[in-house]
């Protein structure tokens, strides 16, 4: 699921939601990846609450989970993905300090200044990279921290056809020192930004899509919904191999003042 299905009103949700229900992650990312950004993160405490909006599944939350001390609420849009989401947090062992909500990231149910952390990965796209930043800032304590991946363009200039594909899809898509800037804008210290290496989009994303998709297609057999639907994310795997010099995820971790 990533920002190609923006205008995921036009697919059925629920074909998508089981889709994506069958794999651990819904974007790209990676356990490693999830780690290395969290060690940017000080002084978490058995206390510290801590925020996954757009969490999924939950498969980036549970690292989380396993490695920060406090109370993590896992927030996403989807009710499947939240059942799967406390599902996984049983099954390991985390569910007396990992929960899983149905809410939504632009009406957060967290009290005013009340958080130390918010995570959000792949997923600040839906509300908008700096709307995000700016909205959330005020659930977070001062000194708190937020850690979003988002996707970036790594050069100046690119080829016309990958430029237009993003314009079309997500139009704040932005080079790395811009979106910096942004985070500087919205009231944070950037404390530190790193780009997602290859294998978050294909070891940990596409591969796995892909070993569900025949199946997918054949339980769906004759709906053209689910045919334009695999036939996009066919479309957004090749694009990745064909311009991934261009573009991909960067996490961008920073330190409310
Ligand atoms: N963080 C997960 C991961 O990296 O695997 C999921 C990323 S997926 C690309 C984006 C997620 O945002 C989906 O789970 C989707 O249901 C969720 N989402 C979309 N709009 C949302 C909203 N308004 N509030 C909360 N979650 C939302």
């Amino acid at each position: 699921m990533s920002n190609e299905y923006k205008t995921i009103h036009e697919f059925d949700f629920n074909l998508i939601c089981e889709y994506f229900s069958n794999v651990e992650r819904q974007g790209p990312g990676s356990p490693e990846v999830t780690v290395r950004a969290l060690g940017f993160i000080d002084g978490l405490t058995p206390q510290s609450r801590i925020a996954d909006l757009g969490c999924g599944t939950g498969g980036q939350t549970m690292t989380l989970a396993q490695r920060a001390p406090g109370q993590v609420t896992g927030l996403d849009l989807f009710p499947d993905f939240i059942r799967i989401f406390n599902r996984n947090a049983r099954a390991l062992g985390l569910s007396d300090r990992v929960k899983g909500i149905v809410g939504s990231m632009d009406d957060l149910p967290f009290g005013k200044e009340s958080l130390d952390l918010i995570w959000s990965e792949g997923a600040i796209y839906n509300i908008g990279f700096e709307r995000g930043l700016k909205e959330w800032r005020d659930y977070l304590k001062t000194g708190g921290y937020i850690a979003v991946s988002e996707c970036s363009w790594f050069t100046a200039e690119r080829p016309a056809e990958i430029h237009d594909f993003w314009m079309a899809h997500y139009p704040e898509i932005d080079t790395i020192p811009n979106k910096v800037a942004r985070m500087q804008d919205a009231g944070y210290v950037p404390v530190a930004t790193f780009v997602l290496p290859e294998n978050c989009w294909t070891e940990h994303f596409f591969f796995p899509c892909v070993r569900i998709q025949d199946a997918f297609l054949q339980k769906h057999a004759g709906s053209r919904t689910a045919e334009e639907f695999i036939a996009g994310q066919r479309r957004e795997m090749e694009s990745y191999r064909k311009y991934k010099e261009f573009y991909g995820y960067a996490f961008y971790i920073g330190k409310k003042i």
